[in-house]
């Protein structure tokens, strides 16, 4: 029997798993981030969080095969560089040497979500299909692209990028520095800027003052479902446009690459998929040529806040991934 970590490492927190041959998690552990985010700081809060989660699943560390990691951030594997992670403000942060001195195994580390794409395809919901696109939805959108079991990383690993793929020419500028991508236009930070013009400019009202007071520095997907479910109209449109960014983000994909399902996860689909996933149904296939989403799969990501980590353990799991071990 061989055992597996895997640690998601986000902005604010540190979630690690132990897995088995079989994907079954044995232990898990979480750690917070604190203010200090440089990268040896949050290394040793990496190797704590692994601790703890190998000491939960009851196993000793010399029985641990191999450790995948994850950073919200592009990552050149190739030369062993994280090159940016915005929320820890990292750039160019070389990995190899003090991550192989730190875990002394086999490992390797990737963007978060494709990662948790990776997961979706082998052990959640895209369980079933040859080729997914899965996307996360939430502050910002991420997207990963899965084909036979392989995630695609792209010429300068951002494939996948779908969140920055331009849907609105001329549109808000986004986190990235563009224009009128999807993210400004369907992620909460996009919903929020919105809904500021809404109410700031055009004066109008929204329960969300209420129900959350400082809506427009950060916005719960549960204070968004209270505000849908009882109509409230600026709600109710950012909600629209978000989903018919979506469905628009979700038939390029399909018209480009032929992808067989599109996994659609992340805060804001975990708790308001009874909106999100018939509306984007509907426009996916509107906007679609001839049949082009005919058969498609259109579904909601199966793993919640497992995915990243699991996708992480799963992946130095994988006989045929040895070779890209560090
Ligand atoms: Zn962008």
């Amino acid at each position: 029997m061989g055992y597996f970590a895997g640690i998601d490492v986000g902005g604010t927190k540190i979630y690690t798993v132990v897995i088995n041959d079989a994907g079954t998690i044995l232990g898990r552990a979480k750690i917070k981030v604190g203010q200090d985010t440089c990268f040896d700081t949050v290394l040793g809060l990496m190797n704590d969080c692994y601790h703890i989660a190998v000491n939960n699943a009851s196993l000793a560390e010399d029985q641990i095969d191999a450790v995948g990691a994850s950073a919200p951030a592009s990552v050149d594997r190739r030369r062993g560089l994280i090159l940016h992670a915005p929320n820890l403000e990292w750039k160019n942060v070389k990995f190899l040497a003090p991550m192989k001195a730190t875990f002394q195994k086999p490992f390797f580390l990737d963007n978060d979500v494709n990662l948790g794409a990776f997961a979706e395809f082998h052990l959640g919901a895209g369980k079933n299909y040859h080729s997914i696109y899965a996307m996360f939805i939430g502050t910002g959108i991420g997207g990963g692209y899965i084909i036979d079991g392989k995630i695609i990383w792209g010429v300068n690993y951002t494939a996948g990028e779908v969140g920055h793929t331009v849907i609105k020419i001329g549109g808000q500028r986004c986190s990235c520095g563009n224009r009128g991508c999807l993210e400004s236009v369907s992620a909460k930070s996009g919903m929020i800027k919105f809904m500021k013009k809404a109410v700031d400019e055009h004066g109008q009202t929204t329960l969300l003052e209420k129900l959350e007071p400082d809506w427009r520095i950060s916005l719960g997907s549960s204070a968004l479902r209270k505000a849908w479910k009882k109509h409230d109209l600026i709600v109710m449109q950012a909600l629209k446009r978000s989903a018919d960014g979506i469905g628009i983000a979700a038939a390029n994909l399909i018209s480009i690459t032929g992808v067989e399902a599109i996994i659609l996860g992340g805060g804001l689909i975990e708790e308001l998929d009874d909106f999100y996933l018939p509306r984007i149904k509907k426009v996916m296939r509107k906007n679609t040529m001839a049949n082009g989403a005919k058969g498609v799969g259109l579904r909601k990501a199966r793993l919640g806040d497992d995915a990243v980590a699991l996708g992480c353990a799963w992946f130095v799991r994988q006989p045929e991934n040895q070779e890209l071990l560090f």
